[in-house]
């Protein structure tokens, strides 16, 4: 009898692992999945492939155009209005020039003078003569016409279109805070060193 009882018992066993085995069997089946993260180990192994690359930026970042369009997040704005009707395209071309120099549109032109804190370009009043060519005070831009006539030019100077644009140039430049002859200061704000001021023309606000 005992012996009957033993095999029985053993059996009930044998079908409850078996019950077991196929539960954990049903639960293996999904442990395959987490394998599969192993290829992507030589997907890391490419990334320090593509390291060079980041340092490689800084070299771009070296050019000074390119540092000048990174600094300037927030563009201020000037709104500039010709006192003088033909003063608007020197205005356009300087405008221009500036804002792709910066890299933000730091001016535009207002013809009708309505925006606030609009900025007026003027030929300077007598008093002023030449001093400095450009000048920028009380909230107007002054454009000073030399007493004589430029030494490369045979043109009066206020006739001159290029070069007018080159002194517009500079005194927009007053606006952005730069000085006379100031260190770091683009080229077009260096008159007094400059036997040949006003320039004959000037592509850029730093241009030779
Ligand atoms: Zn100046």
């Amino acid at each position: 009898m005992k012996e009957r009882v033993v095999p029985a018992a053993a059996s009930i066993a044998i079908m409850t692992l078996a019950l077991y085995s196929a539960a954990c069997g049903d639960g293996e089946t999904t442990t395959p999945t987490p394998t599969a993260p192993a290829p992507a180990s030589p997907t890391l192994v490419a990334s320090p492939t593509a390291a060079p690359t980041p340092t490689a930026l800084p070299t771009v970042a070296a050019s000074p155009t390119a540092a000048a369009q990174a600094s300037p997040t927030p563009c201020p704005q000037y709104p500039l209005t010709p006192a003088v009707g033909a003063l608007a395209a020197n205005l356009n071309q300087a405008i221009a020039r500036w804002n792709q120099w910066i890299g933000c549109a730091v001016f535009a032109l207002d013809p009708t003078g309505t925006q606030p804190g609009v900025i007026a370009v003027d030929f300077a009043p007598a008093e002023i003569q030449d001093n400095g060519w450009a000048q920028f005070s009380g909230g107007t831009v002054y454009l000073a016409p030399p007493t004589s006539l430029p030494p490369n030019s045979a043109q009066p100077y206020a006739n001159d279109f290029d070069m007018l644009t080159c002194v517009v140039m500079h005194g927009l430049g007053h606006i952005l805070g730069y000085q006379d002859d100031a260190t770091g200061a683009p080229l077009i704000m260096r008159p007094l060193s400059w036997a040949w001021w006003p320039p004959s023309s000037c592509s850029t606000p730093d241009s030779p």
